[in-house]
């Protein structure tokens, strides 16, 4: 396994890290076996959400976690934690500093939380509120000084707002979405971010599985960037063997090899959501980001998806893709100019209850 410098965390993380997120809906026997493996593999970063795609109606991270929780108390010495959190204010940051500690690491040789996350800074107005007196950020930074985490993380799906958080010199590490389709990320956020001795983290690297077809292509032009890890999401054993291979031996894509993966890396961007933001709010109320997810999402069955689509979204968030009037405000501020109205129709006819 080949081990990279996490920038100024000094920690010396291996290039493919664990994402736990799809851990959550497997059986707890299969996740242990999954995660002990990869640590024998030398994997040594565990990217723990929250379990956080808030339109599953169950709250799953402390389910994820304890899985991690259980295999925790033998080898907490054997790996380095990023847990994350998707709220925002002072007090709600507070309470998962805590519990992620009660959770995790309590009991273990180490009851620190090495990496906490804030993530999801999306939008202008989140990365202000968690920066702000009232905001998450100070709850971090306090926990930090009492010695319950040691670095803090942000995480955006937007270049803009990540830099804006960056440029505040207040965080460690940055985790973004980085592959062919989404390499916004090349023009300022990574220089910066080598600039300032950032630890950087990719997410997404095979595009919410856009690009699987492709698979070792991705993962190999990934890591001939500069950066530090990348975190597949792996259910089981199986999963973990296809990706540690790629930790040892990454060879840089041929011209060949990567005209193939800029070939369907265009064919699937024409309709990819890189989860921006830009073009809501949409005045019908509907959370365009959310459709786009729920119809991507990897996770989910047919069936939960038409769930979470009727009971959460359209009933719970009143955000009904059926409501959108064709007004054309969102493809004219989406930066990929993707038809959304199209795919707001598409969405209906295929997780609508009719
Ligand atoms: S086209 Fe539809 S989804 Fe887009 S802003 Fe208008 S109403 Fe909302
Ligand atoms: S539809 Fe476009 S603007 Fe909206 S989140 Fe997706 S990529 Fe960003």
């Amino acid at each position: 396994m080949q081990y990279r410098r996490l920038g100024r965390t000094n920690l010396h993380v291996s290039a493919i890290a664990y994402g736990g997120l799809p851990t959550v809906f497997q059986p707890p026997d299969v996740v242990i076996e999954a995660i002990n493996h990869a640590l024998d593999q030398g994997v040594n970063y565990f990217d723990l959400d929250e379990g956080g795609n808030q339109f599953v109606p169950e709250k799953v991270y402390l389910d994820g976690a304890s899985k991690i929780g259980q295999v925790l108390k033998q080898r907490r010495n054997d790996c380095y934690l990023g847990v994350k959190s998707m709220r925002q204010t002072y007090e709600e940051l507070q309470h998962d500093v805590d519990l992620a500690l009660e959770r995790l690491v309590k009991g273990t040789a180490r009851e620190v939380i090495d990496i906490f996350q804030l993530a999801f800074l999306d939008s202008p107005e989140k990365v202000k509120l968690v920066l702000s007196k009232q905001g998450g950020l100070r709850a971090l930074e306090e926990a930090r000084e009492e010695g319950k985490i040691d670095f803090i993380l942000a995480t955006a799906h937007n270049p803009k707002t990540l830099l804006q958080a960056m440029e505040t010199g207040r965080f460690d590490v940055i985790e973004f979405p980085f592959n062919i389709i989404e390499n916004e990320y090349l023009n300022q956020v990574m220089p910066l971010a080598e600039k300032m001795d950032l630890g950087t983290v990719v997410m997404k690297p095979i595009g919410g599985g856009q690009l699987a077809g492709l698979y070792d292509l991705s993962l190999r032009w990934i890591l001939q960037h500069e950066v530090d890890c990348v975190i597949p999401g792996m259910r089981n054993i199986e999963e973990v063997k296809k990706n540690v291979v790629f930790g040892s031996r990454a060879e840089p894509l041929s011209a060949q090899e990567l005209a193939t993966l800029e070939k369907l890396g265009k064919e699937v961007g024409a309709e990819y959501c890189h989860r921006c933001g830009y073009c809501m709010p949409c005045p019908q109320g509907i959370i365009i980001v959310g459709v786009m997810d729920l119809m991507r999402g990897q996770m989910l069955t047919l069936d939960m998806k038409k769930r979470s689509y009727n009971e959460v979204l359209k009933k719970r968030l009143n955000s009904d893709p059926a409501n959108c009037e064709q007004c054309g405000q969102c493809v004219e501020k989406c930066p990929f100019k993707l038809p959304i109205p199209a795919l707001m129709q598409r969405a209906v006819s295929l997780l609508g209850d009719g």
